[in-house]
């Protein structure tokens, strides 16, 4: 193992997975910190999928140590601490406690910090971050549910959160290279800043940044920081050039869909499968009971279960998911249909299920915990930032592809079947 990543949460950690493959490097997730001794995967780079975003400072800060200590045992050189690219975080924390404690334990000194991703417009200028074109904390980032982001200077946001102090690489550097980067963030380490926001408004200048950074023992940032981390890797000879690092073992089974999420995105596509493909619809308001629920949808699925796929939705429009809100309360609403999506696809799994898509990511995260997922090797993507991946842990290896909501093009589903049949 090369490069060793914590990531803040889940979907989060596939992206950047997503984003290591698309650079060069066999990647495998893990789901939490792996237990002390246990074997390495054999890949370039491992993420660790924390859930610790909004988790309290000093579990954020425990769960983090414990994967670093992990990554550190089985061979990481380098490690990147992957937050949102939108910064998601309170002035408690849990970014600076988090990226303190790696540096602290890492002997490391220094560390910069860039969220920007341009190819999903966040960008960073001037140390203030940018979704599209607007402010930050005029994006819509500021009613957030559990991180409201109130402020757009990352200079300002981040030093709030670290006892350390914090400088900017500011454009004009950045644009002129990496040596010119490289040259800022020494001089700053120098002045006893522990930290540098750099400027980021280009894929180019996150690569720059990236070499900048060859020899740093803790980079942080979001998925975008890691697209020129592999480059240096194969420059000291250490990573060679992989034809397909995103190749999985073919599996063979039947195929399905579970659908949890409820944004538009996935409305749309289950919409467009319903052309094709059977599509069963979970009705929890007139069955609000998650066995019963699922023991109706296993009894259609089974009959039907094979090469072609079919569709399992709980995904309903915004007046019908209000309806079952006000019947049952919020949570339990979502934590009924999670629970029902689980053992769903705990009994499909057992009558032969091996190549499942999941739409939304804490119905992802509840079938991903039901199953028994330990780790997913990243193959390719089938739309930005959602690739396929070959899951581990479960009762028989099976492909995975674990889609946030609003992610993927109207034919996602079908797409994503297909793409199993092509040649690589
Ligand atoms: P996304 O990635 O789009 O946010 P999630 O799976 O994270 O999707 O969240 C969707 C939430 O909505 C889940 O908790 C899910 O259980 C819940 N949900 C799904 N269908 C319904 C429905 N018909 N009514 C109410 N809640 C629903």
């Amino acid at each position: 193992m090369l490069l060793g990543c914590i990531a803040d949460d889940f979907t989060g950690a596939t992206d950047l997975a997503a984003m290591l493959v698309a650079n060069g490097m066999r990647t495998v997730q893990c789901i939490g910190a792996p237990r002390p001794g246990q074997v390495a995967p054999d890949a370039d780079a491992v993420v660790v999928a924390l859930k610790s975003r909004t988790a309290p400072v000093a579990q954020a800060v425990a769960e983090s140590l414990a994967a670093l200590t992990w990554l550190r045992a089985a061979g990481a050189r380098q490690i990147l601490f992957k937050y949102c690219s939108t910064f998601d975080s309170t002035p408690e924390g849990n970014i600076g406690p988090v990226a303190d404690a790696l540096l602290a334990a890492l002997e490391g000194g220094f560390a910069l910090a860039c969220p920007a991703f341009p190819a999903n417009a966040r960008s960073v200028y001037q140390g203030h971050l940018f979704v599209g074109s607007a402010l930050l904390n005029e994006s819509g980032m500021e009613n957030h549910p559990l991180t409201p982001m109130k402020d757009a200077n990352l200079v300002r946001v981040l030093s709030q959160q670290t006892e350390g102090t914090v400088g900017l690489v500011a454009h004009a550097v950045v644009a002129q290279g990496a040596e010119a980067i490289r040259k800022a963030m020494t001089a700053l380490k120098e002045q006893g800043r522990r930290y540098a926001i750099v400027d980021a408004v280009e894929d180019a200048h996150l690569r720059a940044i990236g070499t900048a950074a060859a020899g740093h023992a803790l980079i942080t940032g979001g998925s975008g920081i890691a697209m020129g981390l592999p480059e240096n890797f194969r420059a000291a000879g250490l990573l060679p050039r992989r034809e397909d690092p995103g190749a999985l073992p073919d599996i063979e089974g039947a195929c399905a869909v579970l659908a949890g999420s409820c944004s538009r995105a996935t409305l749309g596509q289950i919409g467009f499968a319903r052309q094709g493909v059977e599509v069963y619809d979970v009705d929890a308001l007139a069955t609000p009971d998650a066995a019963r629920l699922a023991a109706d949808a296993i009894a259609w699925a089974e009959t039907r279960l094979g090469a072609t796929p079919i569709v399992i939705a709980a995904s309903a429009p915004p007046d019908k998911v209000a309806a079952l809100q006000a019947a049952l309360g919020r949570e339990a609403a979502g934590a009924l249909i999670e629970d029902t999506m689980a053992r769903i696809a705990e009994a499909l799994v057992a009558r032969g299920l091996r190549r499942l898509v999941v739409a939304g990511g804490e119905t992802s995260g509840a079938v991903v915990a039901r199953l028994g997922v330990a780790s997913l090797r990243i193959g390719r993507e089938i739309d930005p930032g959602v690739p396929w991946t070959y899951a581990e842990g479960t009762g028989a290896p099976m492909l995975l592809a674990l889609k946030s909501g609003n992610f993927g093009g109207r034919n996602f589903f079908l797409k994503a079947f297909a793409m199993l049949e092509e040649a690589p």
